[in-house]
């Protein structure tokens, strides 16, 4: 039985617009939540951020959450750094640095996030950091998140950083400047 050439134009086309609204459904939600965690960086409280968007808190929570634990709404809230403190990764002092951010026991400035967030675009090392094989089974030294499918994590001999909290501190550093 051949294909009806008309039908199959057709399905061909509404595979296109699904692949397309797909595509803009996943793009609109990483922007919903950026903006979440914004709002919740900016200092608006959980229960005002749910009543505002009609979300139960239990969902802000997880929106807040889900971007690799919650160590950067550590950084945002003590934002206040002590004088000794240095990146871990190139051990230049805050004097010589011009943006720090704290994680657990573990700190990165913003020329090092840059670099792994090159080396995880790329798939390939820059400067301190080289992504880490798939089959691996690293942990993120921030969020402390293992090596997954959808979870990037580039690697230095400091330690390591996955792409989830790449992302946050990059937002982070934004919301600074
Ligand atoms: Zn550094
Ligand atoms: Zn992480």
């Amino acid at each position: 039985m051949p294909l009806d050439p008309a039908l199959l134009a057709k399905a061909q086309e509404a595979a296109a617009v699904m692949t397309d609204a797909e595509k803009k459904v996943l793009t609109a939600r990483a922007e919903y939540n950026t903006s979440i965690r914004r709002l919740h960086l900016g200092g608006a409280s959980l229960r005002e951020i749910a009543q505002a968007l009609g979300l139960s808190h239990q969902r802000v929570q997880q929106i807040v959450d889900a971007a690799g634990g919650s160590w950067w709404q550590r950084v945002w809230s003590t934002r206040t750094k002590s004088r000794d403190l240095m990146c871990t990764f190139c051990e230049r002092p805050p004097s010589e640095l011009s943006k720090l951010l704290a994680g657990p026991n573990i700190y990165i400035c913003d020329e090092c996030a840059a670099q792994a967030e090159r080396a995880l675009l790329h798939t390939r090392r820059s400067g301190r950091f080289a992504p880490v094989p798939p089959t691996s089974k690293q942990k993120c030294s921030f969020c402390a998140e293992r090596r997954a499918p959808d979870r990037a994590i580039a690697t230095s001999s400091a330690g390591n950083i996955c792409a989830a909290c790449v992302r946050i501190c990059r937002e982070i550093l934004e919301m600074r400047s």
